[in-house]
Order: structure tokens, then C-alpha cells, then sequence
């Protein structure tokens, strides 16, 4: 599939609007969902330019899933977690709105998590969870 570098999170990569970040590194960068389904709802992106799973390296795709088993670890800790969603929609088909691929996580049961993407959440809020994420990374490194 084609790859838009006007998405939002293209523009995110490259700093041309905010975000709440957790983690970053040279290939991946996490930060938090503006629509959060759960409290400390996060997302992680590889860095290269691929719209679905499909179209991502496989080499990206497995370097990705290790800073998400990072991420994951860090809002066990943080939330007290214990359960975790980890969601990937790949595909308008599949509800996937913006086109760079990304792995939500989300602690929260799959049957109590809000709408997806429907309400903004509140910043304040968002940015003490991003806070409570990088503190338990921190502990965890
Ligand atoms: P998708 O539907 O593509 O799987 O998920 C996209 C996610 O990105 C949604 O959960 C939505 O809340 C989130 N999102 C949309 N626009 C922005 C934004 O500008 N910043 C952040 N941090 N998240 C966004």
C-alpha cells in the first residue's frame, strides 16, 4: 500500500506537531493515544514508512514487538495492570484511521475498553499516565 507522509503520525516522527512521548529510540518511538480506550492507552511505532503490518520489514515489525513487550511491561507496572490489550488494526477494512502502522496497548479488559478513537481525552490526565509510564521504564532499565 502507498504510504502517506502527510499522516498524522508521519508528522509526528517528524516533530511538526506534539505528542506525548514514553519512549524513543532510532527505530521506534511509543507516546500516548490523544483518544486513550483506557487509562495509559500508548501506542508504538516503528519508524519506517509502512501503512499496515503487511507492508512493514520483517526485521522492523520484530524489533518493534520487542519495545512492545518493553512498553508493555512498563504500564503493568505503572497501572498495576492486569491485563493488557495489545491491538493492531491493519486496514481501513479493519477500522485502522490513521495510515502508519502502529501497536495499540491498552490495559484494560477487551470487554471495558471505550470507543475506539471516539473522545478525546484529557490532557492533564494523559501527560500524569505518560509520566507513570516513564518512571516504571526507568525502574525496569
Ligand atoms: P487506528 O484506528 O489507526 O488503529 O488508531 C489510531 C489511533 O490514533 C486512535 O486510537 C486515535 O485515538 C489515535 N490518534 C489519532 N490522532 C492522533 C493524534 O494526533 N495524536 C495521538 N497521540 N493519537 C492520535
Amino acid at each position: 500500500m502507498s504510504y502517506d507522509d502527510q499522516n498524522i503520525f508521519a508528522k509526528i516522527l517528524r516533530g511538526e506537531i506534539p505528542s506525548i512521548k514514553v519512549y524513543e529510540d532510532d527505530r521506534v518511538l511509543a507516546f500516548m493515544d490523544i483518544m486513550p480506550q483506557a487509562d495509559g492507552h500508548t501506542l508504538v511505532i516503528p519508524k519506517a514508512s509502512a501503512v499496515t503490518l503487511l507492508d512493514l520489514d520483517p526485521a522492523e515489525a520484530a524489533y518493534t514487538i520487542q519495545i512492545v513487550q518493553k512498553i508493555a511491561r512498563a504500564i503493568e507496572k505503572a497501572f498495576d495492570a492486569k491485563g493488557i490489550v495489545l491491538m493492531q488494526l491493519s486496514g481501513a477494512a479493519a477500522g485502522q484511521t490513521v495510515p502508519h502502522v502502529h501497536f495499540h496497548l491498552i490495559p484494560s479488559s477487551i470487554h471495558q475498553m471505550r470507543t475506539h478513537a471516539a473522545q478525546m481525552g484529557d490532557q492533564v490526565a494523559i501527560t500524569q499516565h505518560a509520566e507513570k509510564i516513564k518512571a516504571a521504564l526507568a525502574e525496569i532499565d
